[in-house]
């Protein structure tokens, strides 16, 4: 290992695949407790099982106890690790699984305690001490009420994690102690290796409602962080580790600390609440250390690394481990920072000197720094880590993936390494969960397609296509329509080309179609399973539209995307790979058909009379020219003058007229004609519309919808 200093810091932000081979780093034991010698490190993996060196003076009492479980001893399970549960609940801690541990007769820790021992009388004096200790809680400090920290024990017990006995020791500990309602039970089991901080922190998260903050999978936001200062998250042994509106979350060992949120909350407005979050001592220790002596700002690291404060080999060959590694907060820095800036790629490429970095923001690549090419080699190894690439393999392209836990939200991040002749050149696609499922009336769409599309969704069977270009929202739109019709007594199950969004309650599979499971081979599968809705990612080929569409006429309700320029360019599309124009006409309920225009930002847009030519565009009596609104840009929007993106749509809804004239190939110009009729309307049209509303401008509407016809 590098330095102690950085086995959080890779651990904790990357995974590192060694994790349970490393010791947890040594930390200060600081907590006030005659029975265990305070200068003493004490393990907290279950795989250390040295034993904290109890003081047998101070400890008489505990020591006959010991000395007593270990005379009934029985056959039992451990110490170190948790406890196995009784005979027929083995599956209550199935995956401590631990080895089974060998005793050591002079080393208390190690002797097995006998579960089977415990009788009821021990139980119910158990539960008596429980409820005293409980009450004593109580009695001190009545912020504590909620919470009776002194059940975790119990809970312990009856889940089978830990003995009776083991459960007696600690409590006698505990009492011992000079002031006992300070003393977590909890940690006291961990320090006698009785269970692990890990398990100790599931079972408090069950028992308690409070959640575990877990460092592996997850980034930091720094300027959350450094709102407190170092002295007081070191003192309190607390790290604020992101926030939610006006919700900061703060990792804490000891989650009853009430006197810790207290102080905490000083150094953030009023109004904001905090939360804990579970997390053992010394993983927040640590991520104080990473989170506060080093550089976390883009601009501060790239310096760091400009200046050759880093110049250490080492450090930026993109293998050394942890925070001392600035490579390695480079890219943690990016990560956050795009997607800060809702960011849905970021791109990393080589030129022959330097090594530009871009975002794709609202579908659009914006520059935003580019560094010195001497440390694009340490940048990209780094990257390959993190997504499981081969470090080696620097010839061929790859790919990988990997989850973060970035400000407060699960963030998929898929990865892919393309060689060029500068260079390997990166992107990562960033998956973001919270943006993946967005409900229907929030797509965008103009309240008349919303309720058209209600209304159309009804239909029992039947295919429903969505096109567009890709980087259309086709996907997000058609995951909003499965999330609305998701329901218990509705089957749906996915063909995905890859799963992008994981969906609770909605059956995925990914393609693949290097071992020969393409859509076509997937879709015979599925229809063995009793689906009602089932989704295919795209249809390509003959076979694929062929099965969909006889899936749809047959009590199937089926949707699909196609790659055509408007909705009403999916039944010549279908025609050409093959459908027959008979098949096509009785199983279409409707094409949507999209584009993804950016939002005016309002922070910066203006307002203005629209130009003749503006209103020629709109097909408007330029006599009487709107208002419309026009981008600027700001501080706010990156001065793009936009901020997000809404979907311009037009929905073509197939009724039995039009069944009949797609049947009888009838042109387009016939069958836009009796669309027209029944108040079918245009992406431009729609997007018309929504310039007129000042959602977005005339400008953009040009650039993402085909308008020549109106120029
Ligand atoms: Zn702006």
């Amino acid at each position: 290992m590098a330095d102690n200093k950085g086995v959080f810091g890779i651990k904790g932000i990357f995974g590192d695949k060694n994790a349970g081979s490393e010791q947890a780093p040594a930390q200060p034991q600081t907590t006030q407790q005659p029975a265990l010698d305070p200068t003493q490190v004490y393990p907290v993996k279950a795989e250390e099982p040295a034993a904290p060196s109890m003081d047998p003076q101070a400890l008489p009492e505990i020591k006959q106890m010991l000395q007593n479980a270990a005379a009934a001893q029985q056959p039992a399970s451990l110490a170190p690790a948790p406890l196995a549960p009784p005979p027929g609940l083995e599956f209550l801690n199935a995956p401590a699984a631990a080895p089974t541990p060998v005793y050591d007769p002079n080393d208390v820790n190690s002797i097995p305690l006998p579960k089977s021992q415990a009788t009821r009388e021990s139980e119910a004096a158990l539960k008596k001490a429980n409820a005293a200790a409980a009450a004593a809680a109580i009695d001190t400090d009545p912020k504590k009420n909620l919470t009776q920290p002194t059940r975790i024990g119990d809970k312990l017990v009856s889940e089978g994690i830990i003995s009776n006995d083991q459960l007696q020791i600690a409590m006698k500990i505990q009492r011992n102690n000079p002031d006992p309602q300070k003393t977590m039970l909890g940690q006291i089991l961990v320090e006698l290796g009785f269970i692990t901080e890990s398990t100790l922190a599931q079972v408090l998260a069950e028992s308690t409602g409070v959640e575990k903050f877990d460092p592996k999978t997850t980034v930091l936001d720094p300027n959350i962080v450094k709102q407190l200062p170092k002295n007081v998250a070191t003192r309190h042994k607390v790290i604020p580790v992101m926030q939610e509106d006006n919700t900061i979350f703060l990792a804490m060992a000891d989650i009853y600390n009430v006197l810790a949120m207290d102080q905490v909350q000083r150094y953030f407005p009023r109004n904001f609440k905090i939360v804990p979050l579970y997390c053992p001592e010394g993983e927040v220790m640590d991520l104080i250390d990473n989170y506060y002596d080093y550089e976390m700002s883009i601009d501060g690291i790239l310096r760091e690394i400009e200046t050759g404060m880093s110049s250490d080999e080492n450090k930026i060959t993109g293998e050394a481990e942890g925070y001392v590694n600035p490579t390695v907060r480079l890219v943690d820095a990016l990560l956050i920072d795009a997607i800060k800036r809702g960011a849905s790629d970021i791109h990393f490429e080589p030129e022959p000197a330097f090594v530009r970095v871009r975002y794709r923001i609202d579908g659009n690549l914006q520059q935003i720094r580019s560094f010195h090419k001497d440390y694009w080699s340490a940048i990209a190894v780094r990257m390959k880590i993190i997504s499981s690439m081969n470090i080696a393999e620097t010839r061929n392209p790859q790919d990988g993936r990997i989850t973060y836990n970035v400000l407060g939200r699960e963030v998929d991040f898929r990865v892919s390494s393309q060689p060029t002749i500068h260079g390997e050149n990166f992107v990562l696609r960033i998956l973001d969960k919270k943006k993946a499922l967005v409900p229907l009336e929030s797509l965008g769409m103009h309240p008349n397609n919303v309720a058209i599309l209600k209304k159309l969704i009804k239909r029992p069977e039947g295919i429903i296509i969505v096109t567009g270009p890709t980087g259309s929202g086709k996907t997000t739109t058609l995951y909003s329509i499965l999330n609305f019709i998701n329901a218990v007594d509705v089957n749906i199950m996915t063909l995905e080309d890859p799963v992008e969004y994981q969906l609770s309650m909605i059956r995925q599979s990914n393609i693949r179609a290097a071992s020969g499971m393409g859509f076509a081979e997937g879709l015979r599968a599925i229809m063995r399973q009793d689906p009602d809705v089932i989704f295919v990612g795209e249809i390509r080929d003959h076979e694929t539209a062929e099965m969909a569409l006889r899936a749809s006429m047959t009590g199937h309700q089926v949707y699909s995307t196609l790659h055509t320029n408007d909705a009403m360019g999916a039944i010549p599309r279908l025609i050409d790979i093959g459908i027959k124009p008979q098949l096509l006409a009785g199983a279409i309920i409707c094409v949507i058909a999209q584009r993804l225009a950016r939002k005016l930002c309002p922070e910066c847009a203006e307002s203005r009379v629209a130009t003749p030519e503006e209103c020629h565009i709109m097909s408007i009596d330029p006599t009487k020219a709107p208002m419309i609104k026009v981008h600027k840009g700001c501080e706010a929007c990156g001065y793009t003058g936009y901020k997000g993106r809404v979907s311009v749509t037009e929905i073509l809804p197939v009724d039995k007229e039009l069944d009949e004239l797609i049947a009888t190939s009838a042109t387009r110009h016939t069958m836009l004609e009796h669309l027209r009729k029944h108040g079918f309307k245009t992406m431009q049209e729609d997007g018309i519309g929504k310039v007129l509303d000042g959602i977005t401008d005339l400008e953009e509407l040009i650039s993402t919808i085909d308008m020549t016809e109106r120029l």
